[in-house]
């Protein structure tokens, strides 16, 4: 079965005035600016074709899942031929300079990499102060809107801010109205390849993106790099906001961050973000706690097999919660967990879905039970990221007598 979703966060730029979907856009420029304007793209169902030497880690990501061409070289003609729409996103002045003549001259239309009225400077009062002392002690709440930080060039006095924002799933209609606001006046972003990464294009004019998205055993940031890069950029007086999928605190890494941060005396403030572990299930019309079926649910990281050393979950227990169950980062080790669930006494009937791509265009999901969902998911070429719900809920249908035909 496939789960359908309503994207809520297209870009009104594409999704309206400019109709771009089912044509190609080349992208000239593969640096983390162009992260939002690809996105956006994506999401109103371009044909992205990045052409640059060398791309962003999520570029890359996005090419090796075949959601867009990358060509590794430079501009040819044809490029601009082929593109209903270029973009110009070089990172510098003079080549996307050389980009506009090119793609004017073969009467094509071109944008920029970021929006071209952001409503990020008008805005710039909306940004929130830290929500918390420098002692990195959470506060009991926000406090009062309408301080800014950094001067113009992004370089303010004294020391900045680091803005821990959850992405929510993937739809940029899932980020949170705060998170927005703090996406909008940043002065150096830090995001993940989970990220609702359309947003970007809306980050004001100058600030620094950095792409350290992490591919599931593929290239990735070392942690420690992410938290000195965080601390690196809020000691030079800067709002630094790191940007990440769901909520930065449920297998975020948010805590070390946090930890960094209050280390180093950086004020941190949390704006959560909804996690996929709800969302994900939500959107594929499985609700998490159905009155009638179980009082609670319980999320885990599959990332490690039962029976490896370095797991810490009790799966016995967990077979007998009763609860429902929701499995984060459990692509690869699906069978092996689902047939421990079943060894140690969940009913081989039980229900059981996985979703993949949640809140995103390419939205996927299939439904089973514990006994047949790893070998279904597999058939199905189910890839990361998703999860995997296993109860009762899993089997939810919203209509109690479907109509028969
Ligand atoms: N902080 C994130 C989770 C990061 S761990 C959150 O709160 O959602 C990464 C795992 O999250 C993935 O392996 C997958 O299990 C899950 N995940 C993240 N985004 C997802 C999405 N859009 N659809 C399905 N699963 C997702």
């Amino acid at each position: 079965m496939t789960g359908t979703v309503q994207l809520r966060g297209g870009d009104p730029l594409f999704s309206g005035a400019l109709d771009v979907a089912g044509r190609q856009v080349t992208v000239v420029g593969g640096s983390a600016e162009a992260l939002g304007r690809i996105s956006a793209l994506l999401e109103v169902g371009a044909r992205v074709v990045v052409v640059a030497p060398e791309v962003a880690t999520s570029i890359l990501d996005l090419s090796q899942r075949g959601l867009l061409v990358w060509h590794p070289r430079t501009l040819l003609a044809a490029d601009v031929e082929a593109a209903a729409l270029v973009i110009a996103a070089t990172g510098s002045a003079e080549s996307d300079a050389e980009v506009r003549v090119a793609a004017v001259g073969a009467n094509r239309l071109v944008l920029g990499a970021t929006a071209p009225e952001t409503e990020a400077a008008s805005e710039r009062v909306e940004a929130r102060p830290p929500t918390s002392a420098t002692d990195g002690h959470p506060t009991t709440g926000p406090s009062a809107r309408g301080l800014t930080s950094g001067s113009g060039d992004g370089v303010g006095h004294g020391v900045g801010t680091v803005v821990l924002v959850g992405g929510g799933p993937g739809d940029p209609g899932l980020l949170t109205v705060a998170g927005r606001d703090a996406i909008r006046t940043a002065d150096v972003i830090v995001c993940d390849r989970l990220a609702p990464l359309a947003t970007l294009q809306h980050a004001r004019p100058g600030a620094e993106i950095i792409d350290v998205g992490k591919i599931p055993r593929g290239e990735f940031t070392p942690q420690e790099r992410i938290n000195a890069l965080l601390v690196e950029h809020a000691l030079r007086g800067r709002r630094v906001v790191r940007f990440k999928g769901g909520d930065n605190f449920v297998f975020g890494r948010g805590g070390e961050e946090w930890q960094a941060c209050a280390a180093a005396g950086i004020p941190v403030e949390v704006i959560p973000g909804v996690t996929s572990a709800v969302a994900a299930p939500a959107l594929a019309g499985i609700p998490l706690t159905h009155r009638a079926l179980t009082q609670g649910f319980t999320v885990v990281s599959g990332h490690l097999p039962p029976g490896d050393p370095g797991s810490t979950l009790d799966w016995g227990a967990l077979a007998r919660t009763n609860t429902t169950l929701v499995i984060m980062m459990g692509v690869a080790t699906l069978a092996a967990i689902t047939t421990e669930l079943v060894r140690q006494g969940l009913p081989p009937d039980t229900p059981a879905a996985t979703v993949a791509d949640a809140g995103m265009a390419s939205m996927r999901s299939v439904r089973g039970t514990v006994s047949t969902i790893a070998a279904l998911t597999a058939s199905a070429d189910l890839r990361p990221p998703a999860i995997t719900v296993v109860g009762a809920v899993a089997g939810f249908q919203p209509d109690p007598s479907p109509i028969r035909r």
